[in-house]
């Protein structure tokens, strides 16, 4: 028995906006808790990140308010 191996080349999911690469996130939730971990994580204050839906796919980022 041999498995047959497909090699899958894992996307991370990220899609390009403007010149940068962003992760994608499933849904708000998930990017807003993204938000949330990344504010503390660099010492923002809370809210300074949202989440926004994509145009390119069904999918959300997180973006700087300034940014957007
Ligand atoms: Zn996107």
């Amino acid at each position: 028995m041999s498995r047959k191996y497909t090699p899958t080349p894992y996307n991370p999911p990220k899609c390009w906006v403007g010149e940068k690469h962003k992760i994608c996130y499933d849904s708000e939730e998930d990017a807003e808790d993204a938000a949330r971990l990344s504010e503390y994580e660099h010492g923002l204050p809370i809210h300074s990140l949202s989440a926004y839906h994509c145009d390119m796919g069904d999918h959300w980022h997180i973006a700087n308010k300034k940014q957007q």
